[in-house]
């Protein structure tokens, strides 16, 4: 596993040093609405364990942590109501993918039109 930063402001959520508004949880996810949302729906979808990275969750994650990620998930987008108008799921990774926060996170975007996946390099 890369390092994990236990200080990152996840892992503070995590902990309840920093409160949060719940969307979903189960016993290896938590799901929370973003402090700054781009969208009617902005959840954040996260493990509960130490993973910087989807990769690292892929790779390090169990069996039962990625089927509870998975629940969760379809869990939001139910009890957001999205499934009929759409929604996008997104997860930044890395410098690249331009991640801000070092603890793997799905967005969960929906109640109104995405736009375009990615724009168009110059
Ligand atoms: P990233 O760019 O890493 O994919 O997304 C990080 C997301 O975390 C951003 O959408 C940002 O608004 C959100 N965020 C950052 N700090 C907090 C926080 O303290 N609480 C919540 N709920 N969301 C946060």
């Amino acid at each position: 596993m890369s390092d994990y930063d236990n200080q990152n402001i996840f892992a503070k959520i995590l902990r309840g040093e920093i409160p949060n508004d719940t969307v979903f949880e189960n016993a290896h996810t938590l799901a929370f609405r973003d402090i700054e949302p781009q969208r009617p729906t902005h959840v954040l979808v996260i493990p509960k364990g130490p993973y910087r990275t989807w990769h690292d969750f892929a790779r390090d994650g169990s069996k039962s942590e990625h089927s509870a990620f998975v629940e969760a998930v379809a869990a939001v987008t139910d009890a957001e109501s999205v499934e009929s108008g759409g929604y996008r799921l997104v997860v930044n990774n890395g410098d690249d993918g331009n991640q801000e926060v070092p603890h793997v996170h799905m967005h969960v975007f929906g109640g109104a039109n995405c736009g375009p996946m990615i724009k168009r390099q110059s």
